[in-house]
């Protein structure tokens, strides 16, 4: 047996965790490369002898495929990290320590010729270890095909059925998996196709590595299946382990130049937890003290990982390009600038440089982009084309956070008031006892109607929207309201001796947030006119809860039916005045003040809108018939 010894690289990991599956006379693939893999000039960046110590991170990837409990590998990087090079070594491993057929495949034929013969062929001549299983016979390495001493490996294109459902193998190596070309229904699954051909040994084992596409094709959904484990590195200052992410990278505010950021370095890290900077230089530290963390693990202060399992057949690595040592936290805020207006550069960015999932943006409102509609009037000041005020009451724990908005003509509108404040007397104040005064004369406006969430404290809001029930309504958000509509009233009070709905019981609305959002995203991103407009100087914590929700597409695991949804984004905290603005939207539909038409005096608006208010009114007076 060709085993080597663990001494020399005892030395390189003096650390190194003697995990106790380990049989005492093998070596990982780390300790493996370390010793015998050797980087050719013409395709490395750091020609000469592996180090993995140059990429932390690497190790523990490569070291699953020595795990004897795991079957599977999924690797979903970013494209500057490493990740084909640790591939690489799992082969070189194998070839050396632990032969068996072998199939690799890439995209395409063409792409399979190309790693076969500009990667591999090179990586087993220069390698000594490698280089004595080569063949004596030239004609026995063709460019898909590799008959070595003791194994045949293989090297086939997705896009070749033939190639990939023909004799049986061991080890799979699926490469840039979320590149395979689609295949038609009528056609099998190539993946599938592949993995049938390991059906017969008991030891085989997976390995599939992309940088990801979207959240329906292959390696998120792979990576959704393994244990989903993160790279936790310690922070130099505080000391606390945490994901490396790229909303930690901070540069100076107003600085939108790509060049001079990378060119000045002005990037840094910001810890997460003690907010102090962690330097380019201090990388390579803090990613030798990293550990993979699955995700239903926990990691302490001291970098003990807690877990209730011990391995997993299905180890699912993911690790974007902040880790990579060529890339400086400059160079990668430099690469996001210049990406960031194309929609297609994006993508690559998220893709290839974050190593995440793409969501499709369908609607998108920027805090820039709101921004810009202040308008030069003061909190509280209601402008002269204001007709009708309404407004929208968040409701939380132990706050509400509310807003009040001017309709004027075509659904212009105007941010008057908002806030958050603690008590329901608060509520009344700012609803019913407050006059807000226009502009130009001494006309005052009050709130007309409003619309109160009734998802938390139900109970308070029903005895609260009981009693001023002319001017407020209880309302609930629904994510779908039969037949596509808006908002449908119901009367929730029941007689309890005749269980039937009580005449002038309390009714609540529920409304359709999702198409209110799509409304309100209409009006703010409404240009020729501008629609939507927002009182000077408006604080940032308004401006991110606006825009804290972005619509991203869907889909049903089940039905595979895409969906369009709202959803938070990613580093958003908090929603409440973004919800407060779809309710005073609501409310504004529901008295029919949207879309007042300019040929119609002050005085018929309101007539319009207080008719239709009586409406409502005279419904609730009826029998309930008229949902
Ligand atoms: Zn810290």
């Amino acid at each position: 047996m060709k085993y080597v010894t663990k001494k020399k690289n005892r030395e390189i990991w003096p650390d190194l965790e003697k995990s106790s599956w380990k049989s005492p006379d093998r070596i990982t693939v780390s300790e493996w490369a370390d010793g015998f893999r050797y980087l050719n000039p013409v395709t490395s960046a750091e020609p000469g002898k592996w180090k993995t110590f140059r990429t932390p991170y690497l190790k523990g990837i490569m070291d699953a495929f020595t795990d004897p409990y795991c079957e599977e590998i999924t690797v979903m990087a970013a494209s500057q990290v490493g990740k084909t090079e640790g591939m690489l070594n799992m082969l070189g491993y194998l070839i050396d320590q632990d032969p068996g057929p072998t199939l690799m495949v890439l995209p395409r034929e063409s792409d399979a010729k190309s790693i076969s013969y500009n990667r591999i062929l090179p990586m087993i001549e220069g390698s000594e270890a490698l280089k004595r299983h080569l063949p004596s016979l030239s004609d026995d390495i063709t460019k898909l095909e590799y008959h070595l001493d003791r194994m045949i490996l293989y090297f086939a294109g997705s896009n070749s059925p033939a190639d990939l459902a023909s004799r049986p193998i061991r080890y799979l190596f699926l490469d840039e998996v979320d590149k395979y070309p689609k295949f038609s229904g009528r056609e099998a699954d190539p993946i599938k196709l592949a993995s049938e051909r390991q059906k017969t040994f008991w030891n085989k084992k997976t390995v599939k590595v992309s940088t990801p596409t979207t959240r329906e094709a292959y390696i998120y959904r792979e990576y959704e299946k393994s244990d989903r484990s993160r790279y936790y590195v310690p922070c130099p200052h505080c000391g606390k382990y945490q994901v490396l992410m790229f909303s930690q990278i901070k540069w100076p505010k107003d600085e939108r130049n790509p060049e001079r950021v990378r060119n000045d370095a002005l990037a840094w890290y910001e810890c997460f937890y003690c907010k102090k900077h962690i330097k380019d230089h201090e990388k390579a530290r803090i990613l030798l003290s990293g550990r993979w963390v699955p995700e239903d693990a926990d990691i302490d202060d001291k970098g003990k990982i807690h877990s209730d399992r011990s391995s997993a057949k299905h180890r699912g690595f993911s690790i974007n390009s902040l880790y990579s040592p060529w890339l400086t936290w400059s160079d990668i805020a430099s690469e996001f600038l210049r990406s960031k207006d194309y929609i297609e550069l994006l993508m690559n960015f998220v893709n290839s440089w974050l190593a995440e999932v793409w969501e499709e943006k369908i609607e998108e409102t920027s805090l820039d982009k709101v921004k810009s509609l202040s308008c030069d009037y003061d909190e509280g000041e209601v402008p002269d084309d204001c007709i009708v005020l309404t407004a929208g009451i968040d409701v939380q724990k132990d706050h509400f956070y509310f807003v009040i908005r001017g309709w004027g003509y075509y659904e212009e509108s105007w941010l008057i008031h908002k806030g958050r404040v603690e008590y329901w007397d608060d509520i009344v104040d700012i609803l019913f006892k407050t006059e807000y005064k226009k502009a130009g004369s001494n006309e005052t406006l009050e709130v007309y109607m409003s619309c109160v969430d009734s998802g938390y404290r139900t109970d308070e809001v029903y005895a609260f929207t009981r009693k001023w029930h002319d001017r407020t309504k209880a309302i609930k958000g629904m994510e779908e309201i039969p037949g596509g509509r808006f908002y449908r009233a119901s009367k929730i009070d029941i007689n309890s001796r005749t269980g039937s709905t009580i005449k002038r019981g309390l009714v609540l609305w529920s409304l359709n947030v999702s198409q209110y959002k799509d409304k309100l995203n209409r009006l703010i991103t409404s240009k020729d006119p501008k629609k939507w407009h927002i009182f000077k100087n408006p604080d940032e914590d308004y401006l991110e809860q606006l825009t804290s929700e972005h619509k991203v597409l869907i889909r049903n695991r089940n039905t595979g039916r895409a969906k369009e949804v709202w959803q938070k984004k990613k580093d958003a905290l908090a929603n409440h005045y973004l919800d407060a603005e779809v309710y005073a939207l609501a409310a504004a539909d529901i008295i029919r003040a949207l879309n007042i038409r300019k040929d119609e005096s002050v005085k018929v608006h309101k007539k319009i809108v207080e008719d239709e208010h009586s409406r409502h009114d005279w419904i609730r007076k009826r029998e309930g018939r008229w949902i």
